[in-house]
């Protein structure tokens, strides 16, 4: 066997799964990682305008505290720069194989091991751990001709530096998240920009400041460094899982809908232009975003918002069902990601005990993992971001929550001897019926959600996001029971 474990992704979660292993005494680990450097989504993502979008003071581990945070929502280049801070810090970098990507894993039975497919190179491991997040494969529109056209064409998630927009003709399609951050910071050197937007997006104002240095030395003292934290977490608690797991029970999307109301009567001139851009489904339905410069671009001569449905791409331009033909030079795809589609749940080809392939496991029996981290049949393999994992708060919280959980497994298994960890049947079948049952509060539930178009759903019409607050899976993953798991040593 060539390592103890190995850990699929170096983004944050890859880098925190290492942290913890580390920590817990497990030090012979390999990391194995697609792209050419670490930070996962903010290696990759590089847009103009990108930021993250919950205080900073919460996108971060609990104990590697960033005083140097230069706003309260800090610009994507200060996440890669604290990727490669921790990497640099705690000495990860001669465990982590770059441009490295895995192209499947088959589990042996007869050894008690993962053969991990590097890259075309077999690795051999104990463990298996997924770090790949959810929003890490672009996805293209499914839209006609867009092959055909002969301008330059730019995903958000890959953003192509080269490309000068100075001046020309740019549309962008995709009006979520990326979208927000890029549109108003690319209208400024457009010479027209066409917003093509599908459905509108609930936009609330983004409290954000920079903070001077005499605030970031204050980072530097604990108390203080634990209660910005805490305020971070409040508000990232806010944003998801209140809203949208307690909407049955809490007032926050009516509220959080009459403040963004009012933000768009505020900013935007034409009432034409903000009947457009007002969305029609509850707040919560699919995730909102924040920002204080977005909806003001649409006052710009140079920027226009298409509603029309688009009808097809040609080689010069976009043209929508109305019949009108817009001429462009360059196309941003501000059009998001695969998440809980087969090609990205999981990541790569996983084939468990006998053979079984976890993709199709999942497409007939519905996306399920016992707490969001293991799947019976799939021994010694543990995910970071599984279904009914991840509450929709900090990234960071679920990171160090489901390392929580893998490391007691790991420890356990050590103790004992054993060689093979698997989730009983039953415990997972508890926690799936579970989950299911506190969906009733949620957003979907209780409010409008036919015209959202939401990621969240998987094919089966599920939303495999746990409906529980973030005290409460921190707190289960420390009191879950062992012996929902079977440890089995070698015969
Ligand atoms: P997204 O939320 O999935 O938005 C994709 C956009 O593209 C939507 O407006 C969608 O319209 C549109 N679209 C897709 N296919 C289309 C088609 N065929 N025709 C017309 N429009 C089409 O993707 P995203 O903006 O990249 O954000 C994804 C997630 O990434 C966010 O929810 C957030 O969690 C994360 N994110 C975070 C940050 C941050 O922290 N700073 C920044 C960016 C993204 P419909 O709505 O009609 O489908």
């Amino acid at each position: 066997m060539d390592h103890e474990a190995i850990i699929v992704g170096a983004g944050f979660s890859g880098i925190g799964a290492a942290l913890r292993l580390d920590r817990a005494g497990i030090h012979d680990y390999l990391v194995l990682e697609e792209g050419g450097g670490v930070g996962g989504a903010w290696y990759w993502n590089t847009y103009p305008g990108i930021a993250v979008d919950i205080p900073s003071f919460s996108y971060q581990f609990s104990f590697e505290k960033n005083p140097n945070w230069s706003r309260v929502y800090a610009p994507g280049a200060e996440l890669k720069d604290y990727a490669e801070h921790c990497v640099a810090k705690y000495r990860l970098a001669s465990r982590i194989r770059l441009n490295t990507k895995v192209l499947g894993a088959r589990y042996d039975d007869d050894l008690d091991l993962w053969r991990v497919n590097a890259a075309g190179e077999e690795i051999t491991a104990r463990y298996l751990i997924s770090a790949t997040g959810l929003l890490s494969k672009p996805r293209m529109p499914d839209i006609d001709g867009i092959g055909d056209f002969a301008g330059t064409v730019i995903h958000t998630a890959r953003w192509d530096h080269n490309a000068d927009l100075t001046g020309k003709r740019v549309a962008v399609i995709g009006t979520g998240a990326s979208g927000l951050q890029v549109i108003p910071e690319i209208a400024d050197t457009a010479g027209k920009l066409t917003v093509f937007q599908r459905t509108p997006i609930w936009c609330l104002p983004k409290i954000d400041v920079r903070l001077p240095v005499p605030l970031r030395s204050l980072l530097r003292v604990k108390p203080f460094a634990t209660a910005a934290r805490l305020f971070g977490h409040a508000i990232a608690e806010i944003q998801f899982p209140l809203l949208v797991h307690y909407n049955g029970v809490l007032p926050i999307s009516t509220l959080g809908q009459a403040i963004s109301k009012a933000q768009l009567r505020w900013q935007v001139r034409d009432p034409r232009v903000r009947a457009k851009l007002r969305p029609d489904y509850t707040l919560g339905c699919k995730r909102p975003s924040i920002s204080n410069t977005y909806l003001a671009t649409f006052n710009r001569p140079n920027v226009a918002l298409e509603t029309a449905p688009i009808e097809t791409v040609t080689a010069h331009g976009v043209r929508t069902a109305d019949g009108v033909s817009h001429p462009i030079d360059i196309l941003v795809l501000a059009t998001g990601f695969k998440t809980w589609d087969p090609e990205n749940m999981p990541a790569f080809p996983v084939h468990g005990s006998d053979g079984v392939e976890l993709g199709g496991w999942w497409k007939v029996n519905r996306h399920q993992a016992y707490e969001g981290v293991s799947v019976p049949g799939f021994p010694n393999y543990f995910m970071i971001f599984g279904p009914y994992g991840y509450n929709g708060t900090s990234y960071f919280q679920l990171i160090e929550t489901q390392m929580r959980h893998i490391v007691r497994c790991l420890a356990r298994a050590r103790r004992t001897g054993s060689t093979r960890i698997e989730v009983k049947p039953e415990a997972n079948e508890r926690y799936f019926r579970t989950m299911l049952q506190r969906q009733g509060k949620q957003v979907f539930q209780h409010g409008d959600c036919t015209g959202a178009r939401s990621y969240y759903y998987d094919a089966n019409g599920d939303i495999p996001f746990r409906p529980t607050t973030s005290l409460e899976t921190a707190w289960r993953s420390v009191t879950f029971d062992l012996d929902d798991y079977t440890f089995a040593a070698p015969a």
